[in-house]
């Protein structure tokens, strides 16, 4: 069964149970209200006839007793079976009866009553008769005589049926037409609802044939407009990681190829040069110097990439300690000295005095380090300058540059900068350099190619020591990276608690 066909089938039964639960209800009420109306109307045509019977019998006027009787019966005909009237000091009642004959048997109901009453008795004909009597008084309080009259219960009965019959036809009219409608409006909101959910499953469905030029753009401002927004999202990040995915792959061949290139054409000269006997040292020693490198910028890729599935699978496991990262830095410094001296970039270090001991894993510190400075060096022009900055962080890390606010971060943590006077970053792509295999395009015409994973590695390593990486960059002035570690707190086994 189908989600629309489902949706009206709920919605509508739950409309037209409450449409029967209200419409009973209200047919209960009015039933009521009509029943005590029937009643009320009952008793005041009865006590209308007491009232003009009572004038009559003060005035002693019998004739007019009997008048005001006929001409009720007449009136009420065939609701009223006897009407009649006994006075007090005289025997013989006044009786007028709707059926003839019956005179006798309703003379024998005639007998002096005080006090209002209404009673049920049943006919020699077997009718159900409702007696209604009530005493006559004079002025001075003395009984005069009683009045009374018998309705047909039978007749009342079907009067009061009919009129609920109409009631019921037009409760059922209502009932019908409003269930009828409710059937409609059930329709067409299942429609709504369920038309956003359609356009979904086909944008769905085209992606899963591959399909990413699809875009849902549904201008809602509910629930449904933000699902319809998530998923447009989502196919632009499935999009972007998908070009990803394929700018990696040419860039891992490419990785490859060149070392390996290098490698195979080396060892064949190499080989040559054994076989003719003509072999020459310093040739000889380049070229296995080349393949030295090549092999080590394999190796070194190679890592990056077991790394990075490590990491992915939560099993990168630091062996953290207490060191001065004025130790990592100067390793690193020396580590890239002759490089910068030779790409005429002048690097240098400044490093705050008396900084604290850090908790951290010096290898894995020492690789964000040698990232971010060899980018550094990668995208700074010569002449342009590099410096590693290190210092304990003296208010809480709101600044820019980081993504999520480090609260209490004062004393707790020590800051490393890597401030270059390179190419810089578009403001826009700032965000994404941290993603996996994302590489920044046409920030310089010739810029030097690598893999886009380092600084995802080093976000990732940083955000296991508990820290955390930012970047501050202007596009032509430079770029400048930064990372935070914990202080080192021997009571706390060096866990900084944030
Ligand atoms: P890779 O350098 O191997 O491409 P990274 O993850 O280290 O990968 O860097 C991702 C991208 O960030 C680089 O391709 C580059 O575009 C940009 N980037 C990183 N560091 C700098 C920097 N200091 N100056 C300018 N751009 C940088």
């Amino acid at each position: 069964m189908s989600i629309k066909i489902k949706f009206t089938l709920i919605i509508f039964s739950l409309v037209s149970f409450s449409i029967v639960v209200i419409l009973f209800v209200s047919f209960l009420i009015q039933k009521n209200l009509l029943q005590k109306q029937f009643n009320e109307n009952l008793q005041k045509t009865f006590k209308g006839l007491c009232y003009t019977c009572e004038g009559a019998a003060r005035v002693k006027d019998e004739t007019l007793i009997y008048n005001t009787l006929k001409s009720f019966i007449d009136t009420y005909n065939p609701q009223i079976i006897f009407a009649g009237y006994i006075s007090a000091d005289k025997d013989e009642p006044i009786i007028v009866v709707r059926d003839v004959g019956k005179e006798y048997e309703f003379k024998g109901r005639m007998f002096l009553q005080k006090e209002s009453s209404v009673e049920k008795i049943v006919s020699s004909g077997g009718e159900e008769v409702l007696e209604y009597s009530e005493g006559l008084k004079s002025d001075d309080g003395e009984y005069l005589g009683s009045v009374k009259v018998g309705y047909s219960k039978s007749y009342l009965d079907n009067h009061m049926k009919s009129v609920m019959f109409l009631i019921i036809k037009n409760i059922l009219f209502v009932g019908i037409v409003m269930i009828v409608i409710s059937l409609g409006l059930t329709f067409f909101l299942t429609l709504y609802l369920i038309k956003p959910v359609r356009i979904l499953t086909k944008a769905a469905k085209e992606v899963t044939k591959g399909n990413l030029n699809i875009k849902v753009g549904m201008r809602r401002k509910d629930e449904i407009g933000i699902l319809s927004k998530t998923f447009d999202d989502m196919i632009q990040k499935v999009k972007q990681l998908d070009e990803l995915k394929d700018s990696f792959v040419s860039s891992v061949s490419h990785e490859l190829r060149s070392p390996l290139s290098a490698i195979s054409g080396y060892v064949d000269l190499l080989m040559e040069n054994i076989n003719s006997g003509s072999i020459n040292l310093e040739k000889a020693k380049k070229a296995l110097s080349i393949i030295k490198d090549s092999v080590e910028r394999l190796t070194t890729f190679i890592n990056n990439i077991l790394d990075l599935t490590k990491i992915k699978a939560g099993k990168l496991e630091l062996r953290r300690s207490e060191n001065k990262i004025e130790n990592v830095i100067l390793e690193v410094l020396s580590l890239f000295e002759p490089l910068a001296l030779q790409q005429q970039k002048d690097l240098k270090v400044e490093i705050e005095p008396s900084l604290p001991s850090v908790y951290i894993d010096v290898e894995r510190i020492k690789q964000v380090l040698i990232n971010l400075v060899g980018n550094a060096l990668k995208f700074t022009e010569p002449n342009g300058k590099i410096k590693i900055v290190a210092r304990l962080v003296k208010e809480n890390l709101l600044s820019k540059g980081y993504k999520i606010p480090v609260s209490n971060a004062r004393d707790n943590f020590v800051e490393i900068l890597v401030v270059d006077t390179g190419c810089g970053i578009p403001s826009d792509e700032l965000d994404k350099i941290f993603d996996k295999f994302y590489q920044v395009g046409g920030t310089t015409p010739k810029k030097p190619k690598g893999t886009g994973l380092g600084l995802s590695i080093a976000a990732e390593i940083v955000k296991i020591h508990n820290g955390q990486i930012g970047v501050e960059s202007v596009v032509g002035q430079g770029s400048t990276f930064k990372f935070v570690v914990p202080v080192y707190h021997p009571n706390k086994f060096g866990v900084f608690v944030r």
